[in-house]
């Protein structure tokens, strides 16, 4: 049967050491400590940026929502679901970000798969007449855009055309040749596997220049770019109302669960009828959209664990550097060290667990053949000394494997 391909496939993988090793943790993953069999390690690999994953707050608020909710809503919430808190939620979403509407998700996957479907290829075409003469959206991706992504295209089956990575000639290029079309541009803020930050400035001048309108993925943004943490748009000094569909995810900086989407209250109202994830999925767990109503309050309130994550991001940044390895990525907590060769890169990760570190090696299908990397992300809770102890254990291994 041809299953028995697939199990082949992953006894095989496992034999030639390429199947990756997921480890079971014990107690919290959020921290940058954790506990695997008993030993402690020290994790790079977070997306917890400003601390929030712990926070005694963000738990009170999710306790008392648990006691009040129970631990789930029961009903996907166009049927008897939409508590009261997930408006709270899209409603404070909205206002931190700075847009008129929000729809939050079960997850930033599912935001993305639900709207990009929905907005390119609407559900109605036929049911009503203004979709009757409904025009083919091209879609205009960044080619190292997120899997999320990728996969809403691939869902809607809408034409696509991708531009080389954060490359604007590239981008130009198809937009001049495409003038008459109705198109959308989607790009990440941060790019999750390489770092780096959309120059959203340019984007923005090209997409109002060709009448385009843009998406962007603020996942690895939101609570760590821009002067009030609002994501990459304020880091760029534009207004998030520049971005006319503008998702983001509570997993990372807000340290909880969900997706969202921001935009006009009418867009918001369409998606809430027509993105099938949102449609036909349940909402996240009240308690985590208590938590995360929490971590807005707080973002907006303390600015000290942003300002502690750009330290810790500048003194590790700047070591690595300093040490001549290959460092990815810009202003960001990503930091990806090029290693090339699977192989190689694997061992690099197993020589830093045996030093009680944990950075993974990220390779293909996640970034491509031979750009394998070990990827470091770092919190603003990592101390100096952590810092030091994976610099120092970088640095041995880069000594003595050449
Ligand atoms: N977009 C990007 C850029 C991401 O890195 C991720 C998560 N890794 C997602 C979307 C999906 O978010 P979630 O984990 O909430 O499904």
């Amino acid at each position: 049967m041809f299953l028995e391909k697939l199990e082949k496939f992953a006894r095989d993988a496992k034999k030639a050491g390429y199947y990756p090793t997921i480890r079971d943790i014990e107690g919290p993953s959020s921290g940058t400590e954790l506990h695997i069999k008993g030993k402690k390690y020290i994790t790079f690999s977070t997306n917890n940026y400003i601390g929030l994953a712990q926070n005694s707050k963000l738990i009170e608020s999710a306790k008392k929502a648990l006691s009040k909710y129970g631990v789930g809503p029961a009903s996907a919430r166009l049927m008897s679901g939409n508590l009261d808190i997930y408006e709270k939620l899209e409603k404070e979403t909205a206002k931190f970000i700075g847009h008129e509407a929000c729809v939050a998700f079960s997850s930033g996957y599912m935001a993305n798969l639900g709207t990009i479907v929905a907005v390119t290829k609407p559900p109605y075409v036929g049911a009503f007449s203004f979709f009757k003469k409904n025009k083919p959206v091209l879609v205009i991706s960044d080619e190292l855009n997120h899997a999320s992504i990728i996969d809403g295209c691939r869902l809607s089956k809408s034409e696509k055309a991708i531009f080389k990575h954060n490359d604007m000639d590239s981008l130009e290029n198809i937009l001049k040749k495409n003038k008459k079309a109705q198109k959308l541009i989607i790009v990440d803020g941060i790019y999750s596997m390489e770092g780096d930050i959309a120059p959203l400035d340019k984007i923005v001048k090209l997409k109002n220049k060709y009448n385009a309108a843009l998406m962007v993925d603020d996942a690895h943004a939101t609570g760590v770019l821009g002067a009030n943490g609002r994501g990459t748009f304020e880091h760029f000094g534009l207004r998030a109302t520049d971005i006319e569909i503008l998702m983001g995810t509570y997993v990372k900086a807000f340290g909880s669960v969900g997706g969202f989407i921001c935009c006009t209250k009418d867009l918001a109202d369409y998606l809430k009828v027509s993105a099938r994830s949102y449609v036909f999925s349940i909402g996240v767990p009240p308690s985590s959209a208590a938590a995360t109503i929490e971590a807005l309050r707080i973002m907006r309130a303390d600015s000290k664990p942003r300002n502690n994550l750009f330290k810790n991001i500048n003194y590790l940044r700047n070591k690595l550097i300093s040490l001549g390895f290959e460092v990815l990525g810009g202003d960001s907590p990503i930091m990806p060290i090029v290693i090339g060769s699977e192989k190689k890169c694997i061992q690099v990760e197993k020589i830093l667990f045996e030093k009680n570190i944990l950075a993974p090696c990220v390779r293909y299908p996640a970034v491509a053949k031979g750009k394998s990397r070990i990827r470091v992300s770092v919190s603003s809770e990592h101390t100096k000394q952590q810092i030091d102890y994976l610099v120092s254990a970088l640095a041995a291994v880069s000594k003595k494997r050449g």
